[in-house]
Formats: C-alpha cells, structure tokens, sequence
C-alpha cells in the first residue's frame, strides 16, 4: 500500500488540470495535484517573477544551456538566443524529430507562456472534428463557461485604431483587405483594460514590455490567478510541484497508485514517491498524458489500455511565416505581444486558414509582418514507447507539414500579390519563409470517444481520466485551451455526477 493516498490525483496544471482540480474541490473530494514544473511566485534578483523576453536567463526556459526561441536568427544573424544555465524554466521546447513542440511548464501550465488568444472554435468545423459532443451542450453552456472563468475579454476597437501599439496589426490588416480577405478581433485573456493603463505610464508593463513566451509578470489572467485559485480557495486541493508522474498502476485495493519523481533544480531526483487515489485525472498535456498512458501499457502495468492510445496526434496545422513590407509600412516599435486580430479565411473551402496577426517586437522600428496560420493539414501523427529511453517518441513526417505550409503559401501569397511584397527568409532558420518544424498547439493522442468515451474516461481503466489536449483529434481551426477547457467543464459535470468516488 502507497504510504501516502488522496481520493483524487490530477496530474499536471494546464487547463484540463486545473478545471478538474477546481471542480473535485467544489464537491468536496480531497485533490492532490502533481506538477512537474515550478510554482511561479517568487521574484528574482531583479525583481521580477518572469524574465524579459529580450534578456532571457535560467528562467526562461526548461533545462537548457541556451534558449530555443521560434525566430532563430533575424537577417540571418544568431542574435536571438542565449546562452543560460540550465534550470526549471518556463517553456520547454520537445523534440521529436522532425517536429519539436512548446509546452508551459510550471503551475498554470501552457497558461503561463501562451499568447492569450482565446477564440471559440466555428461551430460547423467542432462538429465535424468531434462529433460525439453534443454542440448545443457546448455552445449554450460549456463554452460560455469556459470564458467566463477564463477571464476572456476584447479588445475595445477605439482605441485599437488609435494606439502605437497596436499599428503593427493594422498594417497587416491593411495588407489583408487589399487582398480581400477578411480580418477578426480575437478575445484574449489578457486584461485589455490593464494594458491601456500600461500604455498610459499608469501601471507596470509586461504586454507593453515585450513579455510573452518566458512568462508575463502582469496583465495575463492565467491559470494561477483563475481556476488554480479558486480550485486552492476550496479548501480541498492542494498542488505539489516538482513532481514528475513517471507511472500508473492498478491499486489492488481499487483505484490507482502513481509513481512519482521529486526534482531539485539542477534537474537532479532526489525521490521516487508512491501516492494512491480512487480516482485519476490526466492532465500533463497532448504529450503528458500520451507518454504516462504508452509507458503503463507497453510496459504492462495497465494492461487493459487500447490501441488507441498514441494516436490521432496533429498540430493544428500550426506554420509561421513573415513577410517584407515596403519602406512606408513599418510596423511600429512599440507592439503589445498579445494578438488581438486574425485573418480569418477558415469559410475557403478550398484553402481554409485562420492565420492570427502575431507581434514583433524589437524594440526599434521595422517592417517585418508576422503570422501564425492555423491550417487544415489532415496528417495525423502517432507515438511509440522507446523502452532504451523508457519515453514516447512521436512518429511525425517532415512532408507531413507539407500541407499546412502548401495552405499557408497559397493565402500568403495572394497578400504579397494585392501589395507587392515579398516573405522574409532570415528568421526560420535554413532560409526558409515558413517555420513547419514547431508547433505551439499539440493536440490528441488519447482522442474522445476513441481512447476513451467521450466525456474522457479511458477505456479499458475505470476511474482513470483525460482531461487535456490529448482528447482534441489533431486540429480545431483556431487556438485551442478555450475548448479544452470547456471540454474539461463538460466531461467533470458528468463524471460528479454519475461516477463512483
Ligand atoms: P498544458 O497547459 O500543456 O499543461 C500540462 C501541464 O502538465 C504542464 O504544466 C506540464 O509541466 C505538466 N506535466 C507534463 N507532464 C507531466 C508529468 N509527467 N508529471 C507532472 N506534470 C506534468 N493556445 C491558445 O488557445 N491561445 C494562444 O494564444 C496560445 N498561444 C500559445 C503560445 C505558446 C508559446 C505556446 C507554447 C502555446 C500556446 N497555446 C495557445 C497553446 C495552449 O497553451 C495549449 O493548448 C494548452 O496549454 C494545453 O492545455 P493542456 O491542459 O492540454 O495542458
């Protein structure tokens, strides 16, 4: 028997994490929840929880010797990354292969470095991408839920028009109409109302201080400071961090025991813990989840898990791309690094891309137009246990990008034709104008109603759960955590309800 044993274990504490979380404390189930990665509260030496994006240290990222930004280079020069120590920092960068993938690591998960944007996705693709889920649930109670606790607020449009900061999205919303393309605002859980205070020298800047990707120190609503709160206000929850779930096994007793490894922070593990549970929430993320779920059955301690797990894994169809405006277009050197606008042409049956208007900020004036387009690239990905290493390996094809970089090209380049410009070659890396080897939107391999049923109980286990961004099969046409965690509201009310504590 585990010496230690909590009714309820949630691993993790991105969005699927942190709902479960909030939602076992309301009902009164005593909740452990195990992060790998730091609680982010404490300041360092200058002050500061997170570090600038344009000074990145120790912080910024997660055992590295140097940073691993998206933009690689800028007019081909190594000037963006640093050389750190290595440390638990905030954004991971996982490789495999020919695809690597950003992750958040810390309380709050993906939360913590993400760009806030927080789009529903179109009803008639959601349909279509899962359609086991009943819409009308969805629409009429989960999303709305979802954004409400999210802290989701819009940009107000007079004084998007008006401000330094935002002029880099109006450039290319100028370059977009004059190919005539429609563009959208697009709700952020950033509080616009702070960064408004930020640009008037009121308050402290982080938006407005090119803080994004190694953390924001202010401004951003993220999970501590929403679900994670109110799940810790319970009373029932409490959240271990530096805990590393490593395995799962059937308590004989019933329930679950989860082995769990302590990290200090050089990296180093300084205990294995066991800790047993009735009930199992898996919440570390599309590739946390998938690797614990591959470990136990490959490795034969769950053995009743089903082929499915380690499948359906895409990137949203996720490319980056920038292009050279003309001498007359700068965009601006003041750019708030949250995205309010999207060129939205997902209703091009032939091409559907959703490409959001993404910031730059150098901190001095220039003409560089960046994207990043979410496309409909039906390649799915699928992971296998590498016992040697004892983790999964995702199994992902470099021309299996092809057709999110085909979509991307095919919108982009309409823009460069209505405006006579060109793309940028400097900052990808390889002297490439699109970046198809990353993606910040990983998504399935524990699939709804495959993996599991579909409210995210994994078959084949009774009381073990899926909660995250390994239940979306691959692609959802725009950012994903504000469906992940209306999923996460939607599967927790039915498993309260009906499931034996
Ligand atoms: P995550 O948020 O990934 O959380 C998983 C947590 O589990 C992490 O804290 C991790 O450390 C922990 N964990 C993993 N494995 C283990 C383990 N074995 N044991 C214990 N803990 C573990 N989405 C949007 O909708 N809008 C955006 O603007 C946006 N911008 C993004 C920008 C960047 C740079 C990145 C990286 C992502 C962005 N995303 C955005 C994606 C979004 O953040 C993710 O879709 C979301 O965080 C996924 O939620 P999740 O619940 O699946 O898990």
């Amino acid at each position: 028997q585990p010496a230690q044993y909590a009714p309820a274990i949630v691993v993790g504490s991105g969005y699927g994490a942190a709902v479960a979380a909030l939602r076992l404390g309301q009902a009164g189930v005593r909740t452990v929840v195990l992060e790998m990665g730091r609680l982010w509260d404490a300041p360092g030496a200058d002050g500061k929880v997170f570090p600038a994006t344009t000074a990145p240290d120790q912080r910024s990222m997660w055992f590295r010797n140097r940073t691993e930004a998206p933009l690689a280079t800028f007019l081909w020069l190594d000037v963006v990354n640093r050389d750190i120590t290595p440390y638990p920092g905030v954004l991971d960068r996982v490789h495999h292969g020919d695809m690597s993938v950003y992750v958040g690591r810390g309380v709050g998960g993906g939360s913590l470095v993400n760009g806030g944007m927080a789009p529903t996705p179109r009803r008639s693709y959601f349909s279509e991408v899962l359609p086991a889920v009943d819409a009308d649930e969805m629409y009429g109670t989960y999303f709305p839920r979802a954004r409400r606790m999210l802290g989701v607020n819009d940009i107000d449009p007079g004084w998007f028009e008006s401000t330094q900061w935002y002029r880099f999205a109006r450039v290319s919303r100028k370059h977009a109409h004059n190919a005539g393309l429609r563009t959208v605002f697009v709700p952020n859980v950033y509080d616009f109302d702070y960064m408004r205070r930020e640009a008037a020298g009121q308050v402290p800047r982080s938006a407005l201080a090119g803080e994004v990707i190694y953390g924001n120190n202010h401004g951003k609503k993220s999970l501590d400071k929403t679900y994670l709160a109110a799940a810790l206000g319970t009373g029932n929850v409490t959240i271990e961090t530096m805990q590393r779930v490593v395995g799962v096994r059937p308590d004989p007793a019933g329930g679950y025991v989860v082995t769990a490894q302590t990290g200090d922070l050089t990296g180093r593990v300084t205990a294995v813990r066991e800790l047993g549970c009735r009930q199992l929430f898996l919440g570390a993320g599309s590739l946390g989840t998938t690797e614990i779920l591959l470990r136990a059955r490959e490795t034969g301690a769950l053995p009743g898990l089903g082929e499915q797990v380690g499948r359906g894994w895409g990137t949203n169809g996720n490319v980056m791309t920038a292009r050279a405006n003309h001498l007359w277009d700068t965009v601006g050197a003041c750019q708030a690094t949250m995205p309010a606008l999207g060129i939205d042409d997902w209703d091009n049956a032939g091409n559907p891309v959703f490409a959001e208007i993404a910031p730059l900020p150098m901190g001095l004036e220039h003409w560089i137009s960046m994207y990043l387009a979410i496309t409909r690239n039906p390649e799915r990905g699928h992971f296998t246990y590498d016992a040697a290493t004892d983790s999964a390996r995702l199994h992902w094809r470099r021309e299996q990008s092809a057709p999110s970089v085909q979509a991307a090209k095919a919108l982009f380049d309409r823009v460069n034709r209505a405006n006579v410009t060109i793309y940028r070659y400097d900052l990808f890396g390889e002297n490439k104008p699109f970046a198809d080897t990353f993606t910040y939107h990983p998504l399935g391999g524990c699939v709804l109603g495959e993996a599991t049923d579909a409210y995210g109980r994994v078959k084949g286990c009774p009381g073990l759960y899926a909660v995250d961004g390994s239940l979306v099969p691959g692609s959802l046409g725009v950012n994903p955590f504000v469906t992940i965690t209306a999923l996460a509201e939607r599967a927790m009310d039915r498993i309260l309800a009906t499931d034996p504590r």
